[in-house]
């Protein structure tokens, strides 16, 4: 299996965004930089994670040390490429141990993506090491029979939902969600809350903006949580996990509406 062809897709959709969306092209512009080396790094571990046993989770199917190994690389891009504070505290990296970044990463796995504020560029590090060789392994994952209901959070790493997606299917929509960490996507009913399984119609709204089409805020007035959406109906060419970044606009209104994001994304727009 050759994941590194998604990333190519992710590259070209955030550099066509970018000169879509003015206030969000420096973040988009560093998004597909990231994102060449991502698929670098996928390009590298491809056949190390081929040759691994069939994986039942990320945590068990992890190589830590391939992963941990690649971090002066990832640093160095950073710096290259980098908004100028992620650039400085990643200078500041260059004296973190190995031991530190490995208890980083078994906190992070163990977390469910929650950290500190003040580990941030660290925990973005991590993340970002993780998006390629999660997802390598997360192809290989077989979920197999046996999972009773939907599930909120994604059953190869345990991780809420960064995006839903919504795709045309015969006369309606279905819906998915899609991993974060893994990149992975899985089937979710439409009208039930990711967050707290809130099921009516009432207490779920959809906020809509006309600049974002394809994109839309599915919010909970039970929880007051809210997941961004990318409606792949109204545009055939989105890329979730881009079109969300493309897309801050709409979170800083939700947020503005005292909802809170299920879960943040990569660079935490
Ligand atoms: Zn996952
Ligand atoms: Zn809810």
């Amino acid at each position: 299996v050759i994941a590194s062809t998604h990333w190519d897709e992710r590259i070209a959709r955030a550099r066509q965004l970018a000169g879509r969306h003015p206030e969000a092209a420096d973040v988009l512009t560093f998004l597909a930089g990231l994102g060449g080396a991502q698929r670098q790094l996928a390009d590298r571990w491809a056949p190390a994670m081929a040759q691994r046993p069939r994986p039942a989770s990320l945590r068990e199917s992890l190589d830590a040390d391939l992963l941990l190994g690649a971090v002066p690389d990832l640093l160095s891009c950073l710096e290259r490429i980098g908004p100028a504070g992620l650039a400085a505290a990643v200078a500041d990296m260059r004296h973190v141990d190995a031991a530190h970044w490995k208890a980083r990463l078994d906190e992070h796995l163990v977390g469910g993506g929650a950290e500190p504020t003040d580990e941030a560029p660290q925990r973005f590090v991590i993340e970002a090491l993780l998006q390629p060789m999660a997802q390598l392994l997360a192809l290989r994952f077989d979920l197999g029979p046996g999972v009773a209901g939907p599930a909120n959070r994604c059953a190869f790493c345990d991780c809420l939902p960064v995006v839903g997606v919504l795709r045309e299917e015969g006369h309606g929509a279905k819906r998915t969600l899609f991993c974060g960490r893994c990149l992975r996507e899985w089937a979710f009913p439409r009208v039930v809350c990711p967050a707290c399984g809130e099921r009516t119609f009432d207490k779920l709204p959809v906020y809509t903006a006309d600049r974002f089409s394809a994109a839309r805020i599915d919010g909970c007035e039970t929880c007051r949580a809210y997941l961004k959406t990318i409606d792949a109906s109204k545009d055939g060419l989105a890329i979730p996990v881009v079109d969300d970044i493309a897309t801050v606009a709409l979170d800083l209104w939700a947020r503005e509406q005292g909802y809170v994001r299920l879960r943040e994304n990569l660079l935490r727009t």
